[in-house]
């Protein structure tokens, strides 16, 4: 990729849009509460697009590098996102830890059989973990699923 990927920062009400770019890839910061300066001041601070439902905010001077969401509902938003911004949404999926943002890595399963279910270790060959807060992710029914969501988002 010749650019840098965008990066988000996400306002409190856009808590499972933010999860959502971060199953797609995207560095997306979130915190379910944060105030609209401080907001504001880490978007600038760590060159990010602000996601808002909060009009008010979009029109502020300091927030003009922002996307203001109009939709309430959670496939709708991701789906502005994606068009607005034309993103890449396959080739970063699954790539990233949807709980805290951390990259995830690969990991021997070995090393982490005490940490998934008997069922998961036998049929699974495949591990990340994320270096950040230890989660670890699989190939598996949810990712299946996650990706007949996006589809239908998509479509
Ligand atoms: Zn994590």
């Amino acid at each position: 990729m010749s650019s840098e990927p965008l990066k988000f920062i996400a306002d409190a009400m856009l808590g499972r849009l933010a999860r959502w770019l971060r199953i797609l890839g995207y560095d997306v910061s979130y915190e379910s509460s944060i105030s609209d300066d401080d907001l504001i001041a880490m978007a600038i601070r760590e060159h990010r697009i602000i996601l808002t439902m909060d009009r008010k905010l979009t029109e502020r001077e300091s927030a003009k590098n922002s996307l203001l969401i109009k939709s309430p509902s959670y496939n709708e938003q991701l789906k502005q996102v994606i068009t607005h911004y034309n993103i890449d949404y396959k080739s970063g999926i699954f790539t990233r830890c949807l709980v805290c943002n951390g990259l995830l890595e690969p990991v021997a399963k070995e090393k982490i059989k005490d940490r998934i279910p008997p069922y998961v270790y036998s049929t699974q060959d495949e591990f990340d973990i994320c270096p950040q807060c230890g989660r670890i992710y699989w190939s598996g029914t949810h990712r299946v699923k996650m990706l007949g969501m996006l589809g239908e988002i998509m479509k």
